[in-house]
């Protein structure tokens, strides 16, 4: 056998036509007979969407350091499993990825593994301790070729830093990722500051921590002509922000991550640590302002923040739990789910593959499965629908907040550089 032989797809939602797989590219596109496609695998795409392989801006692989919660195969796994063939892992592994020498080994544990393209975000600052710059320039030369850099988890909240590291990564037109978390607002903070916060007696994580830094930073993009890249953007008010920012022409990008995108407050009401994240679950008025900015593009992409976290340190009391939720293998669900008719299959091909691919610079992503691109692509069945299990998780931690729900639409194959990383839901290898 080889290469694959896909009868009857649709295309990003396309009228169905058939593709063939042939040596990591799309070799041929249109109606394909058996004689052209001689040797190669035949699946049967009826009814399925052909998406671009999807591409994750922000993901927590844990390794090296916390491989009881992931490691990069595994994490790759739930990647391919999600429909994704490129993620960018965040730098707060143990040691940080600060140096060219943890960039490169996360780098390359991710081409062993050969399931998604790992594609390593550097630190900031040393130690991820906000004071001095990491070797942004090292990471940026080494084979990693980094080219997003974040102290995510952390806010690089030391305005001069932040302008440094700006100034620094224009040089090479590379991004610094901003976790927006003013850190002076948020001491102790366990969930949103509102109604709810109140009524539980948690202390509050409030909008404007948020907001605060992601005003300053815009600014100080604007300053330097730079590149910013806001995570998880959470509030109404941050919206407001970026949309200003971009009339002005700051060079601004923002992701949301799935949970932003559906789940409010409220389901802390339980003290169920699951729904514990960083920034933490808004309001119902947020919720709704993050989906409007998506469909209007003052969002541009959707990002997991998959988070895995070992056992201990989620099935515990709310103010000793880590916060964060793993997210790969449910993302694309959620946005098909709550978003589909806004935003079409179109829409959707732009904000988890071609943008967020765009911006980490990865050039063999984002490419619409046609004749003569990478093959890097996902299989969609729209019409599915699946209950939440996450005990059949191929992720190695279990904190995901969909836990029984049941959800519209499932990756079904997942091709990368032109072999099958997922076949009938099924991984691989
Ligand atoms: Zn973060």
């Amino acid at each position: 056998m080889s290469g694959f032989l896909i009868k009857g797809v649709r295309v990003v939602g396309a009228e169905p036509t058939d593709l063939l797989l042939r040596d990591g590219v799309i070799a041929a596109a249109g109606k394909i007979g058996a004689s052209a496609a001689k040797g190669a695998e035949v699946i049967d795409a009826d009814g399925l969407v052909a998406l671009p392989g999807l591409v994750d801006l922000h993901t927590h692989l844990r390794e090296p350091g916390r491989e009881d919660a992931e490691t990069v195969d595994s994490g790759s796994r739930a990647a391919a499993l999600g429909g994704y063939t490129a993620v960018c892992a965040m730098a707060n592994t143990s040691p940080v990825a600060d140096t060219a020498g943890v960039v490169e080994q996360v780098w390359r544990l991710g081409r062993e593994s050969n399931l998604v393209d790992v594609q390593p975000i550097g630190a900031v600052t040393l130690g991820l301790a906000g004071e001095r710059l990491a070797e942004l320039g090292a990471m940026a030369e080494s084979a990693a070729r980094v080219r997003i850099f974040s102290d995510d988890g952390h806010c690089v909240s030391d305005p001069r830093l932040m302008r440094r590291a700006l100034e620094y990564v224009k040089a090479f037109d590379g991004v610094i990722a901003q976790h927006a978390e003013e850190p002076r607002l948020t001491e102790g903070a366990q969930m949103h500051e509102g109604v709810v916060s109140a009524r539980l007696g948690l202390p509050g994580w409030p909008a404007v921590a948020e907001e605060a830094i992601i005003a300053r930073d815009v600014l100080l993009a604007e300053h330097v002509g730079a590149r910013l890249h806001v995570c998880h953007v959470s509030t109404a008010g941050s919206v407001e922000i970026l949309r200003w920012a971009k009339r002005r022409g700051i060079r601004v990008t923002a992701e949301v991550t799935p949970h932003h995108l559906l789940l409010t407050d409220e389901a802390a009401r339980d003290y169920d640590p699951v729904f514990k994240v960083n920034p933490p679950l808004r309001t119902r008025s947020d919720v709704q302002a993050l989906r409007a900015a998506l469909v209007e593009g003052v969002i541009d992409a959707v990002a997991t923040d998959h988070a895995p976290h070992a056992v201990q340190d989620k099935e515990c009391e709310w103010g000793y739990a880590r916060p964060g939720m793993i997210g790969l293998e449910t993302a694309l669900s959620i946005v098909v789910t709550t978003l589909l008719d806004e935003l079409g299959w179109d829409g959707i091909a732009e904000r988890m593959s071609r943008t967020p691919a765009r911006i980490a610079g990865l050039a063999e992503h984002g490419h619409d499965p046609v004749a003569g691109q990478p093959a890097n692509l996902t299989l969609v069945d729209p019409a599915a629908r699946w209950t939440v299990d996450p005990a059949r998780s191929a992720s190695r931690s279990r904190n995901s907040p969909y836990a029984g729900q049941e959800l519209t639409a499932a990756v079904v194959h997942t091709f990368f550089r032109g072999g099958a990383t997922v076949l009938d839901g099924k991984a691989v290898r």
